[in-house]
């Protein structure tokens, strides 16, 4: 762990796009480093779940050793940050998960995968999230899900034509989009003060 005001944070580096979210985080005054193994979770002050396949990423993070170290770093309150496949990897609930898929869970919320369709798999549209100031995120979705639902301990940051998109539960965040490839950094600037505040 690291001293008050330079967090480390972690990314999930079984699949997806690392790459992109440790670029961002190094943007907005983290330290980022990629997470594969137990030891390299128990080093890091928060952990950006990335975009990629959540089955793949599910399974991978069995392989690994890292679902029960997963779930109790983020059971004790670690910040954890999950995009599109990460969000899905947050939520309590997958409506229409694939045979052996599991979630770490975190936010009290049910999710449905590939939620906007066919037609529209990938798009970008500008996003309103709470928290963030000015002007509204450009959220590019690429197969992305919605929040179907949540607890009454969840926020709602941020809808997309009434579906929910963004969410946070104490020290969890999660958006159905990828703020990571657009290069404004804001979303992931208000993770790392959400992950500093924790410290
Ligand atoms: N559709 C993917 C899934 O179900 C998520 C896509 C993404 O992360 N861009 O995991």
């Amino acid at each position: 762990m690291s001293t008050p005001g330079t967090p480390v944070i972690g990314v999930l580096a079984l699949q997806g796009d690392v790459r992109e979210h440790l670029i961002a985080l190094a943007a907005a005054d983290a330290v980022a480093r990629p997470v594969r193994r137990p030891e390299e979770l128990a080093e890091v002050d928060g952990l950006v779940v990335p975009g990629g396949e959540s089955t793949t990423i599910s399974k991978l993070a069995h392989l690994f050793g890292l679902m029960e170290p997963l779930r109790e770093r983020v059971r004790a309150g670690m910040p954890v940050y999950g995009t599109c496949a990460g969000l899905i990897m947050l939520a309590e609930k997958i409506l229409d998960p694939r045979s052996g898929q599991e979630t770490i869970g975190g936010i009290d919320m049910i999710v449905r995968r590939n939620a906007f369709g066919r037609q529209n798999e990938s798009f970008e549209s500008a996003v309103a999230v709470d928290g963030i100031d000015g002007d509204p995120v450009e959220g590019v979705f690429i197969r992305a899900p919605w929040v179907e639902s949540v607890g009454a301990e969840v926020e709602v940051l941020a809808e997309h034509e009434g579906h929910i998109v963004a969410v946070r539960q104490g020290n969890a965040l999660a958006t159905s989009f990828h703020p990571e490839l657009t290069g404004d950094h804001r979303v992931h600037a208000l993770f790392v003060d959400m992950v500093r505040t924790a410290q």
